[in-house]
């Protein structure tokens, strides 16, 4: 196994994960099978309850594993199905050694930071790299290997070492560290600064590590004066120094990343000239071309709780442009925060109200993401409403999927208490209920997490036809709550019908309402399996419809052609 290690040094959010993802595409471009692993040195055990105002969005796996967000990065952009232990947080490590402890494997010793958790951070990432992602039997080539935060980090030294300690065993030929760094310029036409990476690179040699690359990021392209004095006072050839300057749109990093040759640096430092051809890379540059210069755009109307960060939504974001991109158009996203469109807010902020229904009357569609608490849901319910009654196309995910039968159930059943028991627990109509798939009464571990299959109900619906009329479809879940089985009747008598249900038949997938145009509720996530070239197949349904498109492109698809 080759190891390719990203350190992030100067400042975070550099765009490391783009980076590494990036690295990871020239590589499998040049023929070589990449797997990688994300290492988050903060204490809590997953991102599953770290809040996305925070931290951003959490990622959830196939096997359940709700990770950081950078593993969708690395999915999306090297197409693998990566497991949870490809996410190791320094929570994990201390989890697994004191178990070990407790179980009186150390046989009586001390237990320590050094050997002990390094020891557990080196086997945990040689066995998780052996992983196949990729579908095809047997490991990968390469491991890329993302170490988050920054050189310096107290809580990441104990990584640091564990993978120098590793460098050292592996040997020169199967390590390569690449330093990813900040070059600001100070001034409207001042001086590119090294000085930040010259002392990140100096802590990192402190401890005990070199890189042989350094990928910069900078406005713009770097002089080579610049280059020259970062290769002389951080010890790294030229010609290995990268530079990543803003590009119009992130499908650019892995093109700008082979003009420079990266791919030749890497694989001369890994020795793996011989065994990778050159990168093919026609795909990535058709899309990344294609995306700049399309002009037409469609508004999508997104009415959610976290606005406020984009990232909280960002797989969301990324399935809404994979769809767009392959009808050849923008994604003009217009973000409006739930609570602005209640009543209350009328009052309260009568501005914030007036723009949040304006926004929402001018969008080509709306789409309520998933979500967890009361906080907006009777904005999400209004936005549902408007949708259905006026025939813009609607994709309810997940929260939003429980938004729209409650809000069918008030509206059309004249249930005006119904809720999820989420939001009122003594709700008289509860339409969506608590319905754990373990025990009622265990703590902990509710949620039902990651793939599932659900097997649809009749090929005559919009759903079926868009998933190219497949008797059923594995995507990826994360919620607790779900439609009342026992109130299914009465929805599909007033008009909701229920396409896509569990292999039991009472768990609700998919609804939809036959008399509009396109309005879909999910209880699972299909923003998780977008691809770049692959997008989800309900995500396209929704940007067809937004552009009177759909009705043409599923005729066409039913005809085979
Ligand atoms: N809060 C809802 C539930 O737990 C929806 C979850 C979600 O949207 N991911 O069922």
């Amino acid at each position: 196994m080759k190891y390719v290690l990203i350190s992030g040094g100067v400042v975070s959010g550099l765009g490391k994960g783009v980076t590494a993802s990036s690295i990871g595409v020239v590589l499998k471009a040049c023929g070589l099978r990449v797997t990688s692993i994300k290492i988050d040195p903060y204490l809590n055990i997953d991102a599953g309850t770290m809040s996305p105002f925070e931290h951003g969005e959490v990622f959830v796996l196939d096997d359940g594993g709700e990770v950081d967000l950078d593993l969708g990065n690395y999915e999306r952009f090297l197409d693998v199905t990566l497991t949870k232990d490809n996410n190791i947080t320094t929570g994990k490590i201390y989890q697994s050694v004191l178990e070990k402890e407790r179980r009186g494997d150390y046989l009586g010793k001390t237990v320590q930071v050094v050997p002990h958790i390094t020891d557990a951070i080196k086997d945990w990432v040689q066995s998780v790299a052996a992983i196949p992602v990729d579908g095809q039997e047997g490991p990968a080539d390469v491991c890329v290997i993302e170490l988050g935060g920054t050189v310096g980090d107290i809580e990441s030294m104990p990584f640091i070492e564990a993978l120098r300690q590793l460098s050292f065993s592996v040997g020169p030929d199967n390590f390569c560290l690449i330093h990813v760094s900040l070059i600001p310029v100070l001034g409207v036409v001042g001086e590119q600064k090294t000085k930040p990476t010259q002392h990140s690179v100096r802590e990192l040699r402190a401890l005990g590590l070199t890189p042989h690359l350094l990928a910069c990021r900078s406005a713009e392209p770097l002089l080579q004066n610049t280059k020259d004095k970062l290769s002389q006072f951080c010890h790294v050839p030229v010609e290995n120094i990268l530079n990543i300057h803003d590009v119009p749109n992130i499908w650019h990093i892995p093109l700008l990343l082979r003009n420079q040759n990266a791919h030749h640096s890497i694989l001369q430092q890994l020795n793996l000239l011989e065994k990778a051809t050159s990168p093919a890379l026609q795909q990535w540059t058709k899309m990344a071309e294609t995306y700049d210069n399309i002009t037409d755009s469609v508004r999508i109307a997104m009415v959610g709780k976290y606005v406020g960060l984009t990232d909280s939504y960002l797989s969301v974001i990324k399935a809404l442009l994979h769809a767009c991109v392959a009808l050849s158009l923008r994604p003009s996203i217009d973000w409006i925060a739930a609570s602005d469109l209640e009543d209350d807010s009328a009052k309260s902020t009568p501005q914030a109200y007036a723009t949040a229904w304006e926004t929402l009357k001018r969008a080509n569609c709306v789409l309520v993401p998933g979500g967890f608490g009361d906080r907006g849901v009777k904005g999400m319910m209004l936005a549902a409403k408007y949708a259905r009654e006026n025939n813009v196309p609607y994709l309810g995910i997940c929260l939003g999927m429980q938004i729209s039968v409650i809000e069918f159930a008030r509206s059309v059943l004249g249930l005006e208490r119904a809720n999820s028991v989420e939001f009122d627990a003594q709700t008289p109509n509860p339409v969506v209920i608590f319905m754990p798939e373990g025990s009622r009464t265990h703590m902990g571990s509710t949620m039902r997490l990651g793939s599932r299959r659900t097997l649809l109900q009749t090929p005559d619906c919009i759903t079926s036809k868009l998933y190219g009329n497949s008797a059923y479809v594995d995507e990826r879940h994360r919620h607790r709550y779900e439609v009342n089985p026992d109130v299914i009747r009465t929805l599909e008598e007033a008009g909701l019908k229920f396409v896509g249900k569990d292999e039991t038949g009472n768990r609700m997938e998919i609804l939809e309402l036959p008399s509009h145009p396109y309005y879909v509720g999910v209880q699972f996530h299909p923003e998780f399996k977008s691809r770049p070239a692959r997008p989800s197949a309900l995500f396209l349904g929704l940007i067809l419809a937004a552009t009177g498109k759909l009705e043409a492109y599923v005729s066409r698809r039913q005809n085979g052609s």
